[in-house]
């Protein structure tokens, strides 16, 4: 597959349709792993070596976030679209795979179950982001065999869990998903269609949440880091 570098991380560059179709090949044997970077992930790993050797390990890297494509541009290896995350999965959700559902406060993954099971998708556990232990969880996970593991814990906690327990897990794709939970159980909306057409959806996510403005302070810095990389 062909991949954009930036700032160290291998982007895989796929359209939506591609990154489905590529999915759909891990169904067959192993472990697959599949990490959705936005530009706040890249940037935490230019200072955390271990979740940069994460990524670039990882079969399939989408980019999460137009700020990622805009940098593909500033290094001249265009990724072809942003391939959200939240995206990703909802078009996974309607496939026919099972699914078990780990990360977010306690009740949201219930929540986001019972609403994923309303429309028919194969939601066989639950577990919320908030544990001691991680041989308990995978005991479950592994009790229950879905065929993918949704793990929504926020960056780098999704990603390092992931690795350290992928040869552990009787799955097939395990997908670090940030805050896929919250917006499946209804807790947080999704941008009106219009910005997420603009690729405005930081922008409203900004708006409903300010304290999200802070974080959006990191992309200036973000897109001059990868001129300066150039
Ligand atoms: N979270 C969790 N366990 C933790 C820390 C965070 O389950 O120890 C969850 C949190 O409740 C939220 C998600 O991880 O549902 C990360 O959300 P955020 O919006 O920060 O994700 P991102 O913006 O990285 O997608």
């Amino acid at each position: 597959m062909d991949k954009c570098r930036i700032l160290g991380i291998d982007v895989d560059k796929v359209t939506m349709d591609e990154a489905v179709a590529v999915a759909k090949g891990f169904f067959g044997g192993g472990v697959h792993t599949v990490f959705t970077p936005n530009p706040e992930i890249i940037m935490l790993s230019q200072k955390d070596d271990e979740l940069k050797r994460i990524l670039n390990e990882a079969d399939l890297v989408l980019p999460d976030g137009i700020g990622v494509v805009i940098a593909s541009r500033l290094v001249k290896n265009p990724l072809p679209e942003r391939v959200a995350g939240y995206d990703f999965v909802c078009r996974l959700l309607d496939m026919g795979f099972s699914f078990y559902l780990f990360g977010a406060k306690p009740g949201v993954a219930d929540l986001a179950a019972e609403r994923l099971r309303a429309r028919g998708v194969n939601i066989v556990g639950t577990h919320s982001g908030y544990f001691d232990d991680d041989t308990e969880i995978i005991n479950d996970i592994n009790a229950k065999k879905p065929d993918v593991l949704l793990v929504c814990l926020g960056a780098p906690k999704q990603e390092k869990w992931i690795n350290r327990n992928k040869n552990r897990l009787d799955v097939k794709v395990c997908i670090g998903a940030g805050g896929t939970l919250d917006g499946l159980s209804g807790n947080v909306k999704r941008a009106p269609e219009i910005f997420i057409r603009l690729n405005l959806e930081w922008l409203y996510r900004a708006i409903i949440r300010p304290s999200r403005f802070i974080r959006l302070a990191a992309l200036p810095k973000f897109l001059i880091s990868v001129l300066k990389s150039k």
